[in-house]
């Protein structure tokens, strides 16, 4: 059994973050372990409060897990802060031999709650060179490349600089917040240049859905660790996604759960 890594916030209710991870990972049939980078306080309905773990404790976890196994792909989700940030990147440096990191580049929660400080966006975008995919929501994607992302050709000037000046292998700018079609954008780079492809997007009408990024870029982590090539580990994670949508529930008074029978 391969053992995928993810590096992120706890989420209590289980419906983002690291609880959320370790149930994708394990729907897929991987190991999952994790390394915890903040608390959050939250329930169904917000984010309450959300407490980075203190910096050389999260390079400690690291430090001690990848002496010990050594993951077949990871992710990174909420980073909280610069520190914490920087401390992660030290701590990839311990990894031997390649293995595909995806960066979920979480800025905000849905609720507008500050997931990652303002001043660490530059060591965020550090971290991005090299990355096997950065998975981007149109937000995300124009707070980090500084485009215009609300058409179809901003968003493909905004992978191209994902790729092109931060150095990710691809990236999969979402599009589930445009207006109106929900196509997301796979930018790869290979030996004739830069490839982009629109993913046709459906609209699943579930009604407000808690942890959908999360449960993607895990899903496509999953996807690597089991082998897959980028795009079918995409094309896949997305269709898991989209059943998790439909038989989305309510857990809480609050926003619903993805659902994976
Ligand atoms: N809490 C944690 C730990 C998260 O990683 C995320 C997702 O990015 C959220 C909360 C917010 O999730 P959402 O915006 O889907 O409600």
């Amino acid at each position: 059994m391969q053992t995928a890594l993810s590096i992120a916030g706890s989420d209590p209710t289980g419906g983002a973050g690291l609880q959320s991870d370790l149930q994708v990972f394990r729907s897929f049939g991987l190991h999952g372990a994790g390394v915890i980078t903040a608390l959050t306080i939250q329930d169904s309905e917000r984010v309450h409060q959300s407490l980075p773990v203190f910096p050389s404790v999260v390079l400690d976890q690291l430090r001690i897990l990848l002496r010990d196994q050594r993951p077949a792909a990871l992710k990174l989700g909420m980073l909280a802060t610069d520190d914490v940030t920087r401390q992660v990147a030290l701590g990839l440096e311990l990894l031997e031999g390649s293995v595909p990191v995806v960066i979920d580049p979480i800025l905000e929660a849905s609720d507008g709650t500050v997931l990652l400080e303002r001043r660490a966006w530059g060591s965020l975008c550090e971290l991005i060179e090299g990355c096997a995919l950065v998975t981007p929501n149109l937000h995300e994607a124009e707070s980090l490349s500084g485009c215009d992302t609300s058409t179809r050709a901003g968003a493909e000037r905004a992978a191209r600089y994902f790729l092109g000046e931060l150095g990710a292998k691809a990236v999969l700018v979402k599009g589930g917040h445009r207006e109106a079609d929900s196509d997301d954008l796979l930018a790869l780079r290979d030996d004739d240049g830069i490839q982009l492809e629109w993913l046709e997007g459906e609209r699943i009408d579930s009604g407000p859905v808690h942890g959908t990024g999360c449960a993607l870029s895990a899903a496509i982590t999953a996807g690597l660790a089991l082998d897959q090539p980028l795009r079918q580990a995409v094309v896949e994670a997305r269709a898991f996604v989209a059943r998790g949508l439909r038989n989305a529930r309510p857990f809480g008074s609050g926003a619903h759960f993805l659902v994976y029978p």
